[in-house]
């Protein structure tokens, strides 16, 4: 599109993606950036990534993934970033009972790893116990660990991820960037576009309360609730969930488990060094998601209430393992629980283009599929070639805009990633059967 550096461009969420866009562009001298927020603080309580980290792993099955990866963590190690990147490896393994699923996975994460030159030297197969203990670094595991192998990567680690939004919505600001926070103010009802069919064409948006902001471009970077404001993705996008949940350690506890490794067991989940400053370590289990299909549409849509709960499923995955790896915190109160929902694509890959029949004046970031944090210095990037781009057209093939496929009246949303273990359930479906146990 052709967009002059003072021409309006409002974004829509303040979240990775959104975040990322509105540093990247007015970097790059754009002067008249706005980003729409629903929440009232940044990090919203809707965003994937207000959380206290995320996996930081270069090594994808795809080498076109872990480019970018290895692009992103170059980025993660320059001084804006660096106070929020822990490097402290990541041990990938699987237990001794785990699924064959579960273990191949594992396996093409580690082929990926060495055939990156920069990444190998950092690798290491972990084949026992004792080499969790003493080759990934994680002495303090008192747990049994039994069967674990895998890999340790030591290029891998986590990154603050809620602290980061923090740190780049204050450098997004000093850069003139303008935003609109809340439920009234911040949260945008639509786009507003004048024109039909093939000549339509946005003109900017209005809020929940009903202002109209006039727009150049407008950039949707609102995560899971895409549906909501561009509803032409239809089931391009869904709406999944996972859980997440903390134990609360004492300083000491804290202090005790300072440098460990990002754990990850395939087949039962991952959990990551203490918060310093919460002492919380956090949770998640691994499976499958859950999703919210909408009946009349078929489309999964994240919903308006934040869950604070966790599936019974999920809880027992967790304590597994702790049990495995600290079985001293294994029956701990889990605290600060919630399901969290990201924007999943079939075969979870982004989409970063126009929406189209829009004149180029509607660009759409979503597909985060669960794996975009890494990537946050590097997002708006994208925005910024996609706008210069010679053509005007996404050259990455796979991120352009998909037309959704129709689905058969209760068929499940496709998925093709093999790193995803478990089925895929509706949360309405978890939750009757929950209520209906605590009725027995
Ligand atoms: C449990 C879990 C674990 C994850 N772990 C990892 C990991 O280990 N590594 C990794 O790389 N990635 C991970 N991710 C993925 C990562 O969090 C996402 O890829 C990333 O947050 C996507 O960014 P986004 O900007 O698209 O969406 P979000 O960060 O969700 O931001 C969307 C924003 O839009 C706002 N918004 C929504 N609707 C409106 C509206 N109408 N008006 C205004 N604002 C609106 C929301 O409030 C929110 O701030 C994980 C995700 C989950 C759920």
């Amino acid at each position: 599109m052709n967009i002059a550096k003072i021409d309006p461009i409002a974004i829509i969420g303040a979240g990775a993606f959104g975040l990322s866009t509105a540093h990247e562009l007015s970097n790059k001298g754009y002067t008249n950036i706005t980003i729409f927020e629903k929440d009232e603080q940044i990090p919203s309580r809707w965003s994937a990534a207000n959380d206290l980290n995320k996996i930081m792993r270069a090594e994808y099955e795809d080498d076109f993934y872990t480019n970018l990866a290895v692009e992103a963590t170059h980025a993660w190690q320059t001084p804006l970033f660096t106070p929020y990147f822990h490097r402290v490896g990541y041990l990938n393994c699987v237990s001794g009972a785990a699924p064959q699923k579960a273990a191949d996975t594992m396996r093409t994460f580690q082929a990926a790893a060495e055939r990156h030159p920069e990444i190998k030297p950092f690798l290491h197969p972990i084949s026992s116990p004792e080499d969790v203990r003493n080759i990934a670094g994680a002495w303090q595991f008192t747990g049994e660990l039994p069967g674990w192998k895998g890999y340790f990567c030591k290029y891998d680690g986590y990154v603050h991820s809620a602290n980061a939004l923090r740190g780049i919505y204050r450098e997004a600001s000093k850069n003139g960037v303008r935003f609109f926070l809340g439920r009234h103010a911040g949260a945008v009802e639509k786009i507003v576009y004048e024109g039909t069919g093939k000549s339509r064409k946005s003109v900017g948006v209005e809020t929940k309360a009903g202002s109209f902001h006039a727009a150049k471009l407008v950039i949707v970077t609102v995560g899971a609730a895409a549906h909501k404001i561009v509803p032409e993705i239809g089931t391009e996008v869904s709406a999944k969930s996972w859980s997440v949940a903390h134990v609360r350690l004492t300083d000491d506890e804290t202090a005790a488990l300072r440098g460990i490794p990002v754990t990850y067991a395939r087949d039962l989940g991952f959990f990551f060094e203490p918060d310093p400053k919460t002492n919380l370590l956090k949770l998640c289990p691994m499976g499958g998601g859950y999703i919210n299909t909408n009946p009349a549409t078929g489309v999964s849509e994240a919903p308006e209430a934040v869950f604070q709960f966790i599936p019974k499923e999920d809880e027992k995955k967790m304590r597994e393992l702790l049990r495995q790896t600290l079985p001293y915190l294994a029956d701990r109160p889990l605290v600060e629980k919630f399901i969290c929902w990201f924007a999943d694509t079939a075969d979870s890959d982004f989409i970063v283009d126009y929406v189209p029949d829009t004149s180029s004046s509607v660009m759409i970031l979503s597909g985060d599929s669960g794996h975009g944090f890494k990537m946050f210095p590097i997002v708006g990037r994208w925005v910024d070639s996609l706008l210069n781009s010679a053509d005007g057209k996404q050259s990455i093939s796979r991120w352009r805009w998909r037309a959704p496929k129709p689905k058969a009246q209760g068929e499940s949303f496709d998925d093709e990633v093999s790193w995803r273990i478990g089925d895929v359930r509706e949360l309405r479906d978890i939750q009757r059967e929950e209520s209906a146990m605590s009725k027995l």
